[in-house]
């Protein structure tokens, strides 16, 4: 089954359990102090499970654009490394508003699976809820037992706290989860597994595909936790992973999401996909990264030096970084990678199309610029060589190329060891400590889904990339 197929099959789905089918919000809010890019299905819905707003519909359907680079959810140092975790990704969901609940929910999500895209039974694993004492919470006896009716009992497992309860923050709406798994081991490889081993979620090729979360608690300011009146519904499915076990591939990029970004990549730096895991790494980050810089920019949010245009700006780094390293590209050739993209996703996302060209300039723009900071980085990364007296390279000179230059610092470990030098690596952990406890004491944030940005009016912006989880944080010292 082809993509667009999977995505249109889910949404007519639900549409025929009487669901509004509503287009995706902007990637990028504009007006959230609270968040820079949806990273979840529920964030446009936020306002509906406050009570702030009325929804005109009390069953919707979409998929959501989310980006997760920052904050609570920050996948970006997995992408290129694993094969299903992206920075840009589609969330396929269906909403109650107040409406349906349990087991609706659960009735449809297993209907969808393994009826409409017929997902073999026997490769599908559930999580409820096991309950929390410091809560005052029991098991989800009510999700097990709707679950019992469509999967045996071996198959539903228990989790935590932590995988199986949501909370939008230290206050609100939240609930128990149930998330379904699908193991995607091959029948030989499963078959040298005996007995109860087999039930392994913690196996790489066991993976999560859909959450469904029953929004029935409020968490009060002191902690406790109240019923709510009305209860509702936020699910959320990873659509590229949908796609990864329908098409019957062991990798989200071997799927048509991404096989012809990858065979355009593969044409334009004559280089092969699936023989050399580090250029196949380099070649998955660009596929990502060119994906959510494109639809960063059809939203309207360029690159930029702050706020959401930096994260945007470094991700677009990270893909020139991988290709200049690993693809020996030393000229722009990202850009040239829009026209399949806005080819492929264009129908379900027309932004792209509508966008192409301007997507297309402000790409190479970038990479241009970008490029020539490199190969500065290089000359003076030559003169530190000259200068260095034994093969040992100070973690103090590499930081200074870091933090001035915007040199990144695997770069520079790669090249060293290239000419035959070694990095003070330990050195250069100190130095980048040193300048995150700076920059940590002039700011201020929360770990939770709604991370507290700091003001971008009172920053200076002091360095071009960085390593570090946080952007904001890393880069920015208070003026
Ligand atoms: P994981 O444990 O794999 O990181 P998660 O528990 O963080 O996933 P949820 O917040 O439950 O993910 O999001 C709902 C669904 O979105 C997941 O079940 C998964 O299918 C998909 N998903 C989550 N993060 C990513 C990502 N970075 N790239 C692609 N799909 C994702
Ligand atoms: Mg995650
Ligand atoms: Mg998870
Ligand atoms: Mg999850």
């Amino acid at each position: 089954m082809k993509s667009q197929e999977i995505r249109s099959k889910f949404l007519s789905f639900f549409e025929n359990k009487k669901h509004a089918i509503v287009p995706s919000a902007p990637m990028v809010l504009k007006d959230d102090p609270t968040l820079m890019f949806v990273n979840a299905g529920m964030v446009p819905f936020k306002e509906f499970f406050l009570g702030n707003a009325e929804p005109k519909n009390q069953r919707v359907t979409d998929t959501q654009k989310c980006l997760r680079v920052s904050g609570k959810h920050n996948d970006l140092e997995e992408v290129g490394y694993d094969t299903y975790h992206h920075t840009l990704f589609e969330m396929l969901g269906n909403w109650s508003f107040g409406d349906y609940f349990k087991e609706e929910a659960i009735a449809w999500a297993w209907e969808l699976l393994t009826e409409v895209y017929g997902i073999d039974k026997d490769i599908l694993y559930v999580t409820v809820f096991e309950g929390d004492d410091e809560d005052g919470l029991p098991m989800d006896s009510e999700a097990y037992d709707f679950w019992k009716k469509h999967i045996s009992e071996d198959r539903i497992l228990k989790g935590n706290k932590k995988d199986n309860f949501w909370e939008m923050g230290d206050q609100g709406p939240c609930g128990p989860c149930s998330e379904i798994h699908v193991d995607i081991r091959s029948a030989e490889e499963k078959a040298k597994i005996d007995g109860k081993d087999l039930v392994n979620m913690d196996h790489p090729q066991v993976v999560e595909i859909w959450n469904l979360v029953f929004i029935q608690f409020n968490r009060k300011a002191n902690g406790s936790l109240e019923s709510l009146p009305n209860k509702h519904i936020d699910t959320g499915m990873g659509f590229e992973r949908l796609c990864m076990v329908l098409q019957g591939v062991q990798s989200n990029y071997d799927t048509d999401v991404f096989t012809p970004i990858i065979r355009e990549v593969e044409t334009i730096t004559n280089k092969d996909y699936g023989k050399d895991e580090k250029v196949d790494i380099a070649i998955r980050v660009i596929s990502d990264h060119v994906r959510a810089v494109a639809f960063s920019i059809a939203d309207g949010q360029l690159p930029s030096n702050s706020g959401a245009g930096y994260v945007i700006r470094r991700i677009l780094r990270r893909a020139v970084r991988y290709g200049f390293t690993f693809l020996d590209k030393k000229e722009p050739f990202i850009y040239r990678l829009v026209d399949v993209l806005s080819e492929k996703m264009g129908k379900a996302f027309p932004e792209l199309k509508s966008q192409k060209q301007l997507i297309e300039n402000v790409i190479k723009e970038e990479e241009q610029s970008f490029l020539r900071t490199l190969e500065q980085g290089l000359i003076l990364l030559n003169r530190i060589v000259e200068e260095t007296k034994d093969d040992i390279v100070s973690g103090e000179k590499a930081f200074e190329l870091y933090d001035t230059y915007g040199f990144p610092i695997d770069l520079t470990s790669l090249i060293l060891s290239e000419k035959g030098y070694t990095l003070d690596e330990n050195g250069f952990k100190k130095e980048l400590q040193k300048q995150k406890d700076r920059s940590r004491a002039a700011s201020e944030m929360s770990t939770d889904d709604w991370t507290i940005l700091i003001d971008d009016s009172d920053q200076e912006f002091i360095g071009y990339d960085t390593l570090e989880a946080n952007v904001k944080i890393a880069r920015y010292r208070k003026v």
